[in-house]
């Protein structure tokens, strides 16, 4: 059946839908569970068992695998089972790291698709897309992508973009009437929206006809492919450090196996040794815990109401030095509320905040003036709020500058609106570019009025005349002063302002835009209260402290963009605002100069954030930008972080970005900043830990063979420490607390290296001393001459993991232990305390002792071992480097 060649009637009948009650609640969910979801089949991930595998391919996992094959065929069996029991451990922790960093990031998709706008039991509700069926009536307005295959039943200047489709990159209007044709191509189904296809401008009204694989992308769904995970630059270059630190780790293998050799061991042990030794130190699993440790990060985020797009993102949190906010609902709370009018010449307030009872009062303490009501009423003509039954009594449904012009005519008099008898025949409607929005009204006897409402700056030059008292009169010099004095004195108080203008059309002119918004009589001025949000404030004085500025961008008036900032204290006395004008008449040069003092623009157009970003990029600024509009999205893209808008951004500005606000609020951006700041900062930790801890090992093995010593420690308790002391304990720190003044240090650089601001001189420095202390507690032990050779290793091999194990508690700080309470992260003190006593069980408990040839040691013993296992971290908590 061709949908297009119904009519809208016929459509809703084969759907069994209702264009002004939409489906039921229950057929809809019958429909979901008999056709399924709203969805495109994804590939399947991969399998448990394939994952599972994937942890033996590992090089050196492999070469360890015949090493022990061969230990197992010159009879070394019991260090063979060890070894692989040890192996076998190791592949199951890296593959539920695995899977947990894969479902995390399966939410994570999920927790982006769109919302889809639909009809249920006669309220407009958002649902997930996936929950869409046949027969639901869907709205859609511009920025939306279509979320299933649409037959239109009525249309604004609706225009959709179907290239993925028909190739077509030209937006093609849609309309709702039939179209009588054989085999139409699906470029020229100018009643249809198709799945995947995205509103370019105007919005519309549409049921659905097909869903999930019965779309027509379904049906050529084989072609999209998923796109493959991206690694993120933090993840590269740590790639690129771990084959550099493969080959530094293999070289140091190969020497202290020469060495041994040199010095008399059996080449056999030190062929063992060896292997074990290079498992142990190549840092192999860096990559999987930086992976687990970022996406751990973003569950955090997600809790602070931010949602990570790209992993990338995370680390370039952490270098934003400039945030660029919207206005609207992010540095406000979008709780619009009418608080002045001004017409007649008379100034009107309004009371009772966001509710619909409250007091109007002239501020002159006369009668309110006449043309009051045209004014109220013709702004909310000019909209397209609506009041709709919602779960506690009515609640207005729309864009919150129009329904805070309802919520004040609803209170000036509950039937204004249902009075006027007048009906729309056409419409513009509003966008940020144009700063307006028109209507074209009909009334019994055939007449058309046009309505224009919007930025009253930008409509003054298309005013002619103003209504007074009901009657026209000409729009002079004085009364254009004494509108823009009452227009600046309301954005003085940081009101959002609205012109309403009228003028009386021929039905023909519709077409003609510019004919319909010029020559118009000016009605009044509507003043729009919009609070700032108490906790934007704290949260920009945080960001001073950070070292991050905050700019804020929007399309309001100047001066209610410059109160505003005042008002959260955003600029500095000195702080500049500029307007879109001034941006037109600026060069690039000129603007790049300019930038750096700027704090608010104003009356800009979603263009303009273009260049502010790219202004700023030049002067070297990692810059963060909001954005919500379909056109923000080129701005969205070249910012380094693009931050869409969670509740009323439209689809395309959340694809065009990297971070999402679940809850639309200036903070969440700078909670995700700390989180970002913070998993950076949590990774150096366990990469300071890890190598350090490498370090250590490599060097005790290094010092007993130039002293022609003793293997210090065994294959299978080197294994034991990468297992043990190297796996849980380097993940805790992974998920350590920030740190008190994270917030107050400086942005990181993006060019700065792992290892700056000390860390290799601490990796290097503390990896020598626990190699030294470990070499020394064995030397001692070792040269009693009473003790086994056993107990000397069993004394060495408590002092590696002791000195590990106090070390990581230094890992925390960048200067000194004492500077922050040692016992602060819960998973650090779980994962030690299970170290500890994983330590006790291999030296006291008699099963283990033989595999893996260890003694049991006396209290003495012990204290020795905690005494020398502090050092490393002591000396330099002193020292603070
Ligand atoms: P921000 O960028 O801070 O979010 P904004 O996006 O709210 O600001 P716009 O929506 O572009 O800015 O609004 C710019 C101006 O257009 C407003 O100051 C107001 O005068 C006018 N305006 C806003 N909404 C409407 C509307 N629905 N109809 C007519 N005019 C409007």
């Amino acid at each position: 059946m061709n949908w297009y060649e119904l009519t809208t009637q016929e459509t809703l009948k084969q759907t069994n839908s209702n264009a002004q009650t939409g489906l039921s609640e229950t057929i809809a969910q019958q429909r979901l569970k008999k056709y399924g979801e709203n969805q495109l089949t994804e590939q399947k991930q991969s399998g448990w068992l394939i994952v599972f595998f994937k942890q033996f391919q590992d090089f050196m996992v492999m070469v360890l695998l015949v090493a022990t094959c061969i230990a197992a065929y010159l009879g070394e069996v019991i260090d063979a089972v060890v070894i692989l029991i040890i192996v076998l451990i190791n592949s199951l922790l890296g593959f539920f790291q695995e899977r947990k960093a894969e479902k995390s990031l399966a939410k994570l998709r999920e927790m982006a698709t769109p919302i889809a706008h639909v009809l249920r039991d006669g309220k407009w509700t958002n649902i997930p897309s996936q929950e869409v069926v046949v027969g639901d009536i869907v709205k859609v307005k511009s920025g939306d992508r279509i979320v299933a295959d649409l037959r239109i039943l009525s249309g604004v200047q609706l225009t959709v973009e179907e290239s993925a489709l028909t190739g077509e990159s030209l937006p093609v209007e849609k309309k709702s009437d039939a179209i009588k044709a054989d085999q139409l191509s699906l470029g020229d189904q100018h009643n249809m929206a198709f799945m995947g296809s995205l509103v370019s401008t105007g919005h519309g009204v549409g049921v659905v006809v097909a869903t999930g694989m019965q779309t027509m992308v379904g049906q050529i769904a084989d072609l999209i492919v998923k796109a493959p995970t991206q690694k993120t630059p933090l993840e590269k270059r740590l790639q690129h450090l771990g084959k550099v630190l493969i080959v530094i780790s293999i070289a140091l293998t190969a020497l202290v196996v020469l060495a041994g050799v040199w010095r008399g061991h059996p080449p056999y042990q030190m062929f063992l040794a060896g292997i074990s030794l290079a498992v142990a130190v190549i840092p192999e699993g860096l990559p999987a815990i930086v992976t687990v440790v970022l996406s751990l990060g973003v569950q955090r985020m997600i809790k602070r109401k931010a949602i990570v797009r790209k992993l990338s993102a995370v680390e370039t949190l952490g270098s934003t030095t400039v945030i660029c906010s919207d206005k609207t609902g992010t540095l406000t709370e979008n709780k619009m509320t009418v608080v002045e009018l001004y017409v007649d010449q008379q100034s009107i307030d309004v009371s009772g905040g966001y509710s619909v009872s409250g007091q109007f009062t002239n501020k002159n303490k006369a009668a309110l003036p006449n043309g009051l009501a045209k004014l109220l009423s013709y702004g909310t003509l000019c909209s397209n709020a609506r009041w709709q039954e919602g779960t506690d009594g009515h609640v207005i449904d729309g864009d919150p500058t129009e329904a805070a012009i309802l919520m004040a005519a609803t209170k000036f008099d509950q039937n204004l609106v249902e009075r006027n008898g007048l009906r729309r025949i056409y419409e513009v409607p509003f966008d940020s570019n144009r700063k307006r929005m028109t209507v074209v009204m009909q009334d019994e006897h055939q007449q058309h009025i046009a309505i224009v409402k919007g930025a009253p700056d930008i409509l003054l030059d298309r005013i002619r005349s103003i209504e007074l008292s009901g009657r026209a009169q000409p729009f002079d010099q004085v009364q254009r002063k004494r509108i823009e004095d009452q227009i600046q004195k309301m954005a003085n108080q940081a009101y959002r302002t609205i012109a309403v203008c009228i003028k009386p059309v021929r039905a023909s002119v519709t077409a003609n835009h510019e004919e319909l918004e010029s020559g118009l009589t000016f009605l009044g001025l509507i003043g729009i209260m919009d609070p700032p949000r108490a906790e934007a404030k704290q949260a920009i004085e945080q960001c001073k402290k950070a070292g991050i500025k905050t700019v804020m961008i929007t399309g309001d008036h100047a001066s209610t963009a410059r109160a505003i900032a005042q008002q959260l204290d955003l600029m500095p006395r000195s702080g500049k605002v500029l307007t879109g004008h001034d941006l037109t008449v600026l060069s690039d040069e000129e603007l790049i100069n300019q930038v750096e003092e700027t704090y608010v623009f104003a009356r800009v157009t979603p263009k303009d954030k273009l260049r502010i970003v790219q202004a700023l990029q030049q002067n070297g600024h990692v810059v963060a930008m909001t954005g919500d509009g379909i056109n923000d999205a080129p701005a969205l893209k070249v910012s380094d972080i693009g931050i869409s808008m969670g509740v009323t951004g439209t689809d395309v500005a959340k694809e065009a970005s990297e971070l999402i606000l679940l809850d639309d609020n200036f903070s969440t951006i700078v909670g995700a900043v700390e989180e970002g700041r913070n998993i950076y900062e949590n990774i150096r930790k366990f990469i300071r830990y890890l190598l350090s801890a490498n370090t250590g090992e490599i060097l005790v093995m290094l010092f007993a063979m130039v002293f022609a010593l003793p293997l210090p420690l065994l294959p299978v308790q080197i294994l034991w420490v990468n297992l043990v002391t190297d796996g849980l304990p380097a993940l805790a720190l992974g998920l350590d607390k920030s740190e008190k003044d994270l917030m107050e240090q400086p942005p990181r650089p993006v060019k700065e290296g792992v290892f700056a601001r000390g860390l290799g001189f601490k990796i290097i420095s503390r990896g020598l001393l626990i190699g030294m202390v470990t070499f020394v507690a064995f030397l001692f032990a070792y040269q009693n001459g009473q003790q086994s050779l056993e107990y000397a290793r069993t004394i060495a091999f408590g002092t590696l993991v002791m000195a590990q194990l106090i070390h990581v508690f230094d890992c925390r700080n960048p200067r000194s232990i004492f500077d922050r309470h040692p016992f602060g992260n819960k998973y650090l003190i779980m994962a030690v305390l299970s170290s500890v006593l994983l330590l006790c069980a291999v030296v006291y408990w008699s099963p283990l002792q033989p595999l893996f040839y260890t003694v049991s040691l006396s209290l003495k013993d012990w204290l020795g071992i905690i005494l020398l296992s502090s050092i490393p971290t002591l000396v330099f908590s002193f020292t603070k480097r």
